[in-house]
């Protein structure tokens, strides 16, 4: 057990696990949030994202007790729910055996996470107050308050930065360390939050259970499903070109668009112009970094340390993930950060690097690829392969989705491996007709 006083930047969704895990370690964890409590102020229209839970989320869940909490408001989805353009729909599993990614809103669980974090009498939550410096000779951070413009100036032990994609704490570290390696990118494609009410008695309109995609080459809408009976639509596409918001101005465009393209989702969506109008376009950006941690006192964690694009549903999951290895180094390291944060940065680094780039592929997978009869064969094969000798192949998606002891950086290694593999399979003369025979098992042992 530690008595340590840590501050914490950011009571988002790692930021506050991360609390939950210190204090259940001892520490004593002072949370300074720039926004007002969210549980007491209304949330604005076009800010609904839900996000894809996975088994790397709810392990870091499960590590502090917390995961029966978060199942009550989280919905199950067992596929992909294909929307074609002509109106037919298919469904892909994502894994065997029911496996599931599961759907919740994004301000339900960090209110649940603030509440569970709350009621450990070691941590504190402070709201309106943002982080403005970091004092790094002194271990001194800087908060200030939203209305009073107070500053209030803390020093304590340890610090992390959890403060999300754009973080100060982590711009406070730029700029004090020598040769610090900062790389962002963002991808052509935006995104805006649409929505699917409920149909007249609360009943869901389309498959509850599923994830939706209306994959369309360069662009795509998605839809998950929220616990009232509604599902959050975003669709994500350019900015500029042929089909893009710049092309989406007056009511004609948009109108002739959505039915154009989605036409099986436009009388679901009855507020759809003024949505699109209202609800703002957001960038996607990928964000690497390099240190994570300073001084041995001093670490970056979530989004902070390594925002990433959303189309493997892991920036979250990875995030937690974090407060995983951390805590598990804290036990291995009897709370010595300075074999600690070493460790941290040199295992987490490869990892966040992986599933960053893994995300940005993923948004070729989605958009494109999903509605492609050779990738869904490739798929097919690749499932059949993998039920025969689950020892010799976990699919790409299983091992970021459903294999927590799996690195990242070893599943997007595995996965290069058996892209290139498969590329061999999928040029073998007759491979729709023989995709499960003999001669395709034994072609794809002897490439392994
Ligand atoms: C459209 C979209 C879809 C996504 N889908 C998924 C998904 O399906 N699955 C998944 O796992 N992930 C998904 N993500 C990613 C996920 O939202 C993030 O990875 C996750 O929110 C990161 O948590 P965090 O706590 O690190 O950062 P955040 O959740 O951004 O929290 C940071 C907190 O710090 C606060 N803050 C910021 N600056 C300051 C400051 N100066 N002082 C004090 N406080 C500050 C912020 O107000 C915020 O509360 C998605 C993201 C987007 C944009």
């Amino acid at each position: 057990m530690s008595n340590k006083n840590v501050t914490l930047v950011g009571a988002g969704l790692v930021g506050s696990l991360l609390s939950i895990y210190l204090a259940k370690r001892g520490y004593k964890v002072n949370i300074f949030e720039r926004r007002p409590d969210m549980r007491k102020a209304t949330i604005s229209a076009g800010k609904s994202i839900n996000l894809a839970l996975s088994d790397r989320g709810w392990k870091g869940l499960e590590g502090v007790g917390i995961d029966n909490e978060i199942r009550k408001i989280a919905i199950p989805m067992y596929g992909r729910f294909i929307h074609h353009k002509n109106e037919t729909t298919a469904f892909q599993p994502y894994g065997k055996d029911n496996q599931a990614i599961y759907s919740v809103s994004r301000a339900d669980i960090n209110m649940k996470l603030m509440d569970l974090a709350e009621q450990q009498s070691n941590i504190k939550i402070q709201f309106d107050e943002r982080c403005t410096h970091i004092d790094r000779a002194n271990l001194e951070t800087h908060f200030e308050n939203n209305t009073s413009k107070e500053i209030t100036k803390l020093k304590s032990d340890l610090l992390f930065g959890a403060d999300g994609a754009f973080a100060a704490s982590r711009l406070n570290m730029q700029l004090s360390t020598d040769r610090f390696e900062y790389n962002q990118h963002y991808i052509e494609a935006g995104y805006k939050e649409l929505i699917i009410p409920p149909g007249a008695n609360g009943e869901f309109l389309m498959e509850k259970n599923a994830l939706h995609i209306w994959p369309r080459g360069s662009f795509m809408m998605i839809a998950l499903p929220n616990v009232d009976g509604n599902f959050t639509c975003t669709l994500f596409l350019p900015f500029e070109g042929e089909k893009s918001f710049a092309n989406l101005k007056t009511q004609e465009q948009i109108k002739l668009f959505f039915e154009t393209e989605f036409p099986d989702a436009v009388p679901l969506m009855p507020t759809l112009l003024t949505d699109f109008i209202h609800n703002p376009v957001a960038s996607l950006v990928t964000v690497k970094c390099f240190p994570w941690t300073f001084d041995n006192r001093i670490g970056l964690i979530g989004d902070a340390a390594h925002a990433i694009v959303p189309f493997f549903g892991q920036g979250m999951n990875c995030g937690f993930e974090d407060c995983v290895v951390l805590n598990d180094l804290m036990e291995k390291h009897n709370e010595n950060w300075n074999e600690i944060f070493p460790e941290y940065e040199s295992l987490r680094k490869p990892d966040g690097d992986a599933i960053a780039d893994l995300a940005v592929a993923n948004f070729v997978e989605m958009r494109d690829k999903t509605g492609n009869p050779a990738f869904l064969l490739q798929k097919k094969i690749e499932a059949n392969f993998s039920a025969k000798h689950p020892d010799k192949w976990i699919p790409l998606y299983s091992m970021v989705t459903y294999s927590p002891h799996i690195r990242y950086s070893t599943a997007m290694r595995e996965g290069q491996k058996q892209e290139a593999i498969m590329q061999k399979i999928m040029a073998m003369p007759g491979i729709d007709t023989k995709w499960d025979s003999e001669d395709v098992e034994k072609a794809m042992l002897q490439y392994l």
